[in-house]
């Protein structure tokens, strides 16, 4: 069957796969991503995944998800790995046409085409994993923004003298809300392991996950307000928490709107495949160039 090389290259870790124009997934795997190694080492990675994957099938041509800043020719600037002005051709020592585009927006075109947004045009796709960013349907199209900085969700200000962020402000969305910042809060290396001792009781994680779902609410409520969302769809890794998440989130959503009604919240049914199936879409584009 006819397929494209797909990878969405996350923080922690890279998911690729080998995927027909479908959306249907013919081959999977994993890999640690070595951004602790610098930004050179975490380009070959994904230049050996890229031939390894290739090796794999017949693909007829590659389509990658990455953070930051980026054009389906060069990642401009990523400051999660170091990379600043980075040519397609570097991430793939094979003779198939690369494309590159950015790990968020790219989720939420493969959520339009296979997944939880097929009901509607003014959506927010919202993926919480090592970071937070979302993708912001507006009347059907994917809103990227004057620079392409659109839906940085993850650095609204929900407590203006709150904890330091990497981004140089104080109290972003993300360093309460993000799975990783939820684990790191706790002691943890994930989240599920925060929603298990939530749900036993443990003090210190409830009230982690409580500051996590209000600092949630406070952005997701001025989402609302702005841009008038009809579904908000949440993904990434901590979706998987499903309803321990959802169902407090709508109470303290609706809380924070006062004369509205809330907007739908659902969780992701692509899951944590979004962004792979995403890449995909980017090497399906590349194949009818
Ligand atoms: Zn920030």
């Amino acid at each position: 069957m006819d397929c494209v090389v797909a990878i969405d290259v996350g923080g922690t870790s890279m998911k690729g796969g080998l995927v027909a124009r479908d959306g249907t997934i013919l081959h999977e795997q994993r890999r640690p991503t070595p951004r602790a190694e610098g930004p050179e080492r975490v380009i070959a990675t994904i230049r050996a995944f890229v031939a390894e994957l290739a090796a794999a099938g017949e693909p007829l041509a590659v389509g990658l998800a990455v953070p930051g800043l980026v054009t389906p020719e060069r990642a401009v600037f990523a400051a999660a790995f170091g990379w600043r002005d980075v040519p397609a051709a570097a991430f793939a020592d094979v003779d198939l046409p690369v494309a590159l585009g950015h790990d968020v927006r790219s989720a939420g075109e493969a959520e339009l085409a296979h997944g939880a947004g097929h009901d509607g045009g003014h959506v927010l796709f919202l993926p919480i994993g090592t970071g937070i960013a979302g993708a912001a349907v507006l009347s059907g199209t994917l809103y990227g923004g004057a620079a392409g900085w659109a839906g940085q969700i993850g650095h609204i200000p929900v407590w203006p003298d709150g904890r330091a962020c990497g981004c140089g402000q104080r109290g972003c969305l993300g360093q309460y809300a993000s799975a990783s910042a939820i684990a790191a809060r706790c002691g943890e290396t994930s989240a599920a392991d925060v929603v298990r001792r939530m749900q036993s009781g443990d003090p210190e994680a409830v009230l982690v996950w409580a500051e996590a779902v209000e600092a949630l609410a406070i952005a997701l409520a001025t989402y609302t307000l702005i841009a008038d969302p009809a579904v908000i769809v949440i993904g990434g890794g901590l979706s998987l928490a499903g309803e321990a998440l959802l169902t407090p989130l709508r109470g303290r959503l609706a809380a924070r709107l006062a004369f509205r009604a809330a907007p739908e919240l659902r969780v992701s049914r692509l899951g944590t495949r979004a962004g792979m199936l995403g890449a995909a879409l980017l090497g399906w584009q590349a194949v009818d160039r």
